[in-house]
């Protein structure tokens, strides 16, 4: 409990509140039983992309029948608070996809380059069909052909944001609601993100 009120006035320091525990909560709920009424009764295989959509990935599993498969790529992109729009790490991820049904679940729709590089690797690994959740999407144009989520939490402003599993160098993932980062947290050029 006091852990708590400690953490809540913290958060509010680091931005303006876009996204509360509530609805954060009560949306990944509505987004599992969705998901759910899609699949069933085939197997599927989620593969949730670290570190980003860890927290959203864990919740959305434990809404999800026992069954359900998880895997975790690890996908880095960001570069502070900057999409590098060349996503490392893919060439590492491989697993058992061959004729499988696949949902990729990533914290954030921005570019669309990580989803469609993950697309791409899933493909070569032979899955049978590749579908997107993401909590988040951006207000924002992409290129004709890049992958669009059949599931989106929250449509949001073209703005950085942190918490509930998203960082700004590595920090405030651990946050329960999503917040806007404040201009002054952000330091000039941006130094290395990760996920
Ligand atoms: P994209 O490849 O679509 O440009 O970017 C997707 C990845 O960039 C996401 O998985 C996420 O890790 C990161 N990202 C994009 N926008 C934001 C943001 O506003 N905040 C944070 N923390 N990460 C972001
Ligand atoms: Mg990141
Ligand atoms: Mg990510």
């Amino acid at each position: 409990m006091h852990r708590r009120v400690f953490k809540e006035s913290r958060e509010s320091e680091i931005g303006s509140l876009l996204l509360s525990e509530g609805v954060i909560r009560q949306r990944v709920k509505a987004l599992a039983a969705d998901i759910h009424t899609a699949y069933s009764p085939v197997p599927f295989t989620i593969v949730g992309l670290l570190n980003g959509s860890l927290l959203f990935t864990a919740d959305l599993l434990r809404e999800l029948p026992p069954e359900t498969e998880v895997v975790f790529w690890r996908v880095k992109s960001y570069r502070g608070t900057l999409s590098s729009g060349n996503p490392e790490g893919l060439e590492a991820e491989g697993g058992e996809f061959a004729g499988r049904r696949v949902l990729v679940v990533d914290d954030i729709l921005d570019s669309g380059c990580t989803l469609s590089a993950v697309e791409k690797r899933l493909r070569a690994l032979g899955a049978s069909s590749v579908e997107y959740c993401v909590l988040l999407a951006k207000q924002r144009a992409r290129p004709p052909g890049f992958p669009v989520p059949r599931w989106v939490g929250f449509e949001i402003p073209d703005r950085f944001v942190v918490g509930y599993g998203l960082d700004y160098n590595g920090r405030y993932r651990g946050l329960s609601s999503i917040r806007m980062l404040e201009e002054e947290k952000i330091l000039p050029g941006g130094a290395e993100s990760a996920g």
